[in-house]
């Protein structure tokens, strides 16, 4: 592996932050990665493994090691009435998996389509969209441990999945580099087109027979129109999760507020608030809306006020700032505290 010193990592996250890394290389094999790690060479810098850097907030330069993943591969390993077995290199895209199941008519993950970033970065957050998470079709995964230098293979259980949530973010967080995943994924598909978005699409798009092929074109276009293209602006998705309350706090938010509030039913007595609409209702200025704001190259996305952008040449901390104001704003205003989704460093 060839070791670059002080290098920039602009192209290598979606915010295009020019962040700089003491150190970075490369792997293509897990061989790369235990031998790096064998040779102790940088055993007292931290380390980084990065993905596409679609999940990714660089505050401020990175002191340690970037190892950016660039292992492929996406073999079927095994097979049964129902199900099909695929394991995939941790540094395959993510869109490029969906697509090879939806050639194969492989179903439970169409509903993921266009999700950017790396197949080994999926567990991490256990990504979801519309309707479906990750760990729906998650069989195992093996991992890197980095300190011990020793392969450890994960059960759906051991990855304690939760929402945009795993293990690998808490107990074992800069611990392991995870290598490779293997999915389960549906002979028979069991459609889910319960979010309104994907039915309209359906129907704008003259569908009379749902497929595989017709729930990722649908949710394909809904993202592209509703999305900022990170290789035109800067962002890295959704900024923050949305929060979940309770049927009290709800209350409590109708009687204050005399507002239409839209949520997603969990179940009787817990629900999903958007975030993004809660960010919409607040603004640096009272009767303003951070929707569409923008101060220097930061900003809030005009289609979708969830999504931080970067318009030009912002620094990871103008982005950090306007997040912390954005948090204080729906705070002050809803009593409500947003969890930033996008890893901080
Ligand atoms: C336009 C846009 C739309 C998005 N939409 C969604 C969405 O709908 N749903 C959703 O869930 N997410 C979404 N995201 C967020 C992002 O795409 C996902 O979280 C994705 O899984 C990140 O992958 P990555 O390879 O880019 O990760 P990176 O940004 O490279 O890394 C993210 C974190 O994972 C760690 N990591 C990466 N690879 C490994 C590995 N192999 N082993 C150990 N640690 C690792 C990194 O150290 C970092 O902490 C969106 C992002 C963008 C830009």
């Amino acid at each position: 592996m060839q070791i670059q010193k002080n290098y920039s990592l602009k192209n290598y996250n979606t915010f295009h932050i020019d962040a700089y890394s003491k150190y970075f290389s490369a792997f293509h094999s897990t061989e790369d990665l235990q031998n790096f790690f064998q040779s102790k060479k940088f055993k007292n810098e931290s380390i980084l493994i990065l993905g596409g850097g679609s999940n990714i907030l660089f505050t401020k330069n990175f002191d340690g090691v970037v190892l950016k993943n660039e292992t492929t591969g996406m073999e079927t390993i095994n097979e049964d009435e129902k199900h099909v077995y695929v394991k995939v290199a941790a540094g395959e895209g993510w869109h490029r998996f969906v697509m090879y199941c939806v050639e194969r008519n492989l179903a439970g993950i169409e509903n993921l389509s266009l999700i950017p970033g790396y197949v080994g970065a999926a567990p991490m957050q256990n990504i979801g969209a519309y309707g479906v998470e990750i760990k729906d079709v998650f069989h195992s995964l093996e991992a890197l441990h980095i300190l011990k230098n020793k392969i450890i293979n994960f059960t759906v259980n051991d990855c304690e999945f939760g929402y945009r949530d795993s293990a690998f973010k808490k107990k074992y967080k800069n611990q392991f580099a995870i290598l490779n995943v293997t999915f389960r994924l549906n002979k028979i598909p069991d459609y889910n087109i319960a979010y309104g978005a994907i039915k309209e699409e359906l129907n704008k798009m003259n569908v009379d027979q749902l497929s595989i092929q017709a729930i990722s074109d649908a949710v394909i276009n809904i993202r592209t129109s509703k999305l900022p293209d990170p290789k035109i602006i800067g962002n890295a998705g959704s900024f923050f999760k949305n929060p979940e309350i309770n049927s009290h706090q709800l209350h409590q938010l109708h009687e204050l507020h005399h507002l239409n509030i839209p949520v997603y039913k969990l179940d009787e007595d817990t629900f999903k608030i958007y975030a993004g609409w809660l960010i919409e209702q607040c603004g640096p200025e009272s009767g303003t809306s951070w929707k569409g704001y923008r101060k220097g190259n930061a900003g809030c996305y005009d289609k979708q006020a969830l999504v931080l952008v970067n318009y030009g040449n912002a620094t990871g901390k103008e982005i950090y700032k306007l997040s912390e104001e954005i948090k204080i704003s729906v705070k002050e205003k809803f009593g409500i505290e947003l969890e930033r989704e996008v890893n901080i460093i």
